[in-house]
Order: C-alpha cells, then structure tokens, then sequence
C-alpha cells in the first residue's frame, strides 16, 4: 500500500512539474509572439513592413520555428517567431545577403524580389551577363542578386563571356572598362588581368563598394568566394576593414590599379566603340562591364561650399574625429546613427533636417536621438536647410521664419538618400523591367 501511495506520489510530482514546465514554456512562446506582433504592427505604422528589394519569405507549412534565422541575421528585427513560426518584421531592411537563406535547416526561406504589389525595377541581362546593349555587360548586384560573393563570381563570369567577344584589333582605347570596384568590380579587373586585357576600371568614391559603407563592421561570408589569382577564400565572418585588406592586398599584388574618385557620367556607342565621359576624362573602350550595384550615388544638396574638403557624405572613422563641430544634415537612419556616433567622441554635433518631425527611423534611434537632445549632447535644428558652407562656419535657411542661422563649423556630414543608377542605365540604353515578387533564390 505504501509503495502504492509512494509511486503515485512521484507520478502525481512528474506531471505536475511536466504541466508547470508546460505552462511555462508556452507563456514564454505567447510572450515573445506578442512581442513580435507588436513589432509588426509597429513596422506597418512606420512603412518598414513592405519589402523593397529582396527580402527572405518563409514557407510556413514547413517552418518549424527553430529560430535560426533569426540568429543568422545581422540585421535587427527583420525577422521574428510568431505563433512558432517565423515571420518577416521590418522587411524593408533586409539588404538581402541570404545568411537566414543557408541558416534555416530546413531550407524553408527563400529569397524573393520585390513583392507583387511593390515592384523592383532591373535592368535587362541575359544569362551571359550581356544587356539588351550589345557590348554592355552586367555584374553584381546591379543585376538584382545581393551577396558579396555571388557579385564576385558575377564578375569573373562576366568578363570571361564578354572576352570571348573581344575582336583581334579595334581600335578602342581598352579592351573593356570595368565601372564600379565593389565586389564585382574587383573580381572583373582580376580576370581582366588573368586574361591579359586592356582594362580600366573606374570608382566614384573608393575601392569595396557597399561594402565600405557598411554601418557596422561585421562582414557574414556564406559560403567562399574563388578569385583569379588567389583561388578559394574561406572566410565565414569577417570585418569590413580585414575584407577590404584582403582586396587591397591582391589588387597590389597584381600590379592592378583602380581609378577612385572618378565618376562615369556617361557612355555612348559612336562608330562602334563606347565612348566614357568621366569626371575626370573622355576614354573608348570595346566593351563595357557595368558592376555599379543598387545603391546608386550619394544625393548632393547643389549649395554653395559643398565642393569644401570639409564635407562629406558618410562617416567612416568617428572614432578619428573629436572636440569638433559638425554639423550633421538629414534625418534618416544614417545621420541620426551617424550624429549619436559623433556625439559619443565628444564632438559638439548640429543635426539639421529639412522636415518638422523624423519619420521612417528605427526606434531605438528615434529614443537615443531624443535622449541626447534632452541632455544637450545634440542640437537639432528642424525645419532647416543648408544655405551656404563656408570655411568655419554653416548657414542654414531657417524655413518657418524665413530667416538664417549661422553655426561655427568644422565638418558637414550630408546625408540626402542616393540617386538610383536607373537614369544613368537609360541613358546607355539599358531596358529596366519592374519585377513583382519573383523568386531569385530557392533550394
Ligand atoms: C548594410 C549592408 C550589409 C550587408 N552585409 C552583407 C554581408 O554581411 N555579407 C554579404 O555577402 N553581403 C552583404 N551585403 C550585400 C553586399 O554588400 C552587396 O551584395 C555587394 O556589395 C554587391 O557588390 P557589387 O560589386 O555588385 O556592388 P557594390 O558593392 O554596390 O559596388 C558598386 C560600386 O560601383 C560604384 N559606382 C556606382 N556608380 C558609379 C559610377 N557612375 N561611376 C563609378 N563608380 C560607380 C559605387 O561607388 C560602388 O563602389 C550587405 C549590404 C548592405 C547594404
Ligand atoms: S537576407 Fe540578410 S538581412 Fe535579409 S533577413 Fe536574411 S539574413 Fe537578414
């Protein structure tokens, strides 16, 4: 009888810890689902929600929930658990680099362009990788892929099919030009090189591409990426500066220089040979590799001073620069983050905005810049506009009263959005089509 008592006992002990951990457990589940429900309704109030470019979708017959999306992505809060299943957040931040693509074990991601009521616009390529403009080849993420080394492999098999079309003898100045030293570029010039060509290749600002503009520092590699010259690179997580050591490394190694700070304004064909307008020079070439990526070239606000040394268009090294006044213009994401990083090095930071109010920011940056206003680490300075940048000084056109403000001054960080490189593909004569929701990667 005892024993009877005794085992009930311990089976009563068992399921009653089994219902408590059960309770526990789907608490936690409801907790977290609430929490990200609210995340997503937050997304919707702020336009985050809706996916611009390529965005992860998850097939949720299959999602089993584990998560490992969600750890995989370096990005915050584009994904989420709901209801056990995961869930797209703020989509219109993913910059589509596929890490919850290969994460999920159960390959229930796929990743998808555009959606069907917002479409992405790209431009036309043939799975040579040449545009509806014979000679016009496309590399990289131009061509509507992300990833550092899908753009790699683009490149080099770019180069190699328009090689292949390369005439004996023209008599352009190059072989090709390669536009644009991202990932792509960089690829291209190497196989360029491998090949023996005539080759030039040519960057608006400086060597890495988006990569150089990453506002943080950790780099995720999916998978290896294989150059000319150097063979497979295993790298899984790397930083923005060591990739872009690497690059410079080879790049010198083989005796391969890039023209930064030059930007192609234009290309022609002309008794059948491009010719490249620059900023800086006019040059022909056979053909042309475009490898620009997506992100277009930094908005420039046209006022007096802004060809000043002292202006800027992203900031680089915070780190570098103290017990300075900067001002700090615009009101998105990067200039807030931009500001609160200048702030931290005790500079005396200015952030000026044409707009009454921020719209379209995350949060959490909306709630620092607030904070650091309150506590006069930051003056921000609403409804403004730059009137003219001198050597020490910033005027500003204050809107509501039609007046100016003038603020001492050693550095203008701009922040103004980018000027898409749509305009700039139809003036070559690139066809762009709009696409809705199409799948580009799957397993
Ligand atoms: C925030 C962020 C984080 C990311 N994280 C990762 C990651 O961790 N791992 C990963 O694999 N991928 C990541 N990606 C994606 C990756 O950066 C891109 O897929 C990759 O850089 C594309 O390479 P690309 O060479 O095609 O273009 P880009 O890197 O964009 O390079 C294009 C270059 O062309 C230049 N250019 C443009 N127009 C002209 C012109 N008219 N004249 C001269 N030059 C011009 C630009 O200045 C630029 O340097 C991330 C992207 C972003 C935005
Ligand atoms: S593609 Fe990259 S940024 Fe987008 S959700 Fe996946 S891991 Fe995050």
């Amino acid at each position: 009888m005892d024993l009877f008592f005794e085992s009930s006992f311990i089976y009563g002990l068992v399921a009653a810890l089994i219902v408590i951990v059960l309770y526990f457990y789907f608490k936690i589940i409801n907790t977290s689902s609430k929490s990200v429900e609210q995340k997503i309704a937050k997304a919707k109030e702020m336009g985050l929600y809706e996916p611009v470019s390529l965005h992860p979708v998850v097939d949720t017959d299959i999602c089993i929930g584990s998560g490992a999306c969600i750890s995989a992505c370096p990005e915050q809060d584009i994904l989420g658990i709901t209801n056990g299943k995961a869930a797209t957040i703020n989509a219109s931040r993913c910059v589509g680099h596929g890490a919850c693509f290969h994460a999920c074990p159960i390959e229930a991601i796929s990743l998808v362009m555009g959606t069907e009521k917002r479409g992405v616009e790209l431009p036309h390529v043939s799975e040579k990788y040449e545009s509806n403009v014979p000679g016009v080849y496309i590399a990289g993420e131009l061509g509507g892929m992300g990833l550092i080394k899908n753009a790699v492999e683009q490149g080099k098999q770019a180069l190699e099919n328009l090689s292949a079309q390369i005439p004996e003898n023209h008599s352009a100045e190059y072989d090709v030009i390669i536009i644009g030293a991202g990932p792509a570029g960089i690829a291209a010039s190497l196989a360029a090189k491998m090949k023996n060509l005539k080759s030039l290749t040519i960057e608006q600002d400086s060597l890495g591409g988006t990569v150089y503009s990453f506002p943080r520092a950790k780099v995720v590699m999916t998978s290896p990426m294989e150059l000319p010259f150097e063979g497979k690179i295993k790298l899984r997580e790397t930083s923005k500066s060591e990739l872009l050591k690497l690059w410079t490394g080879i790049l010198t190694r083989n005796n391969i220089s890039i023209s930064e700070n030059e930007k192609v304004n234009s290309v022609v064909k002309n008794n059948g040979l491009f010719q490249v307008k620059t900023s800086q020079r006019e040059i022909t070439s056979d053909k042309i590799l475009l490898a620009i990526g997506r992100r277009g070239s930094p908005r420039k606000l046209g006022v007096r001073g802004e060809k000043k040394e002292k202006v800027a268009y992203k900031l680089l090294e915070p780190e570098l620069i103290h017990n300075s006044n900067v001002l700090v213009v615009g009101g998105g994401d990067s200039a807030i983050e931009s500001a609160l990083l200048l702030v931290e090095e005790n500079n005396n930071v200015t952030l000026s905005y044409r707009g009454d109010s921020f719209s379209r920011i995350k949060e959490k940056n909306f709630d620092k810049i607030s904070e650091a206003e309150k506590s006069g680490n930051v003056k921000i300075i609403l409804g403004s506009t730059i009137k003219e940048i001198f050597d020490d000084t910033v005027e500003l056109n204050i809107l509501e009263t039609n007046s100016t403000q003038s603020i001492a001054n050693d550095l203008v960080y701009i922040f103004a959005g980018g000027e898409l490189p749509n305009k700039f593909l139809e003036s070559v004569g690139i066809t762009i089509t709009k696409k809705f929701g199409e799948t580009v990667l799957k397993h």
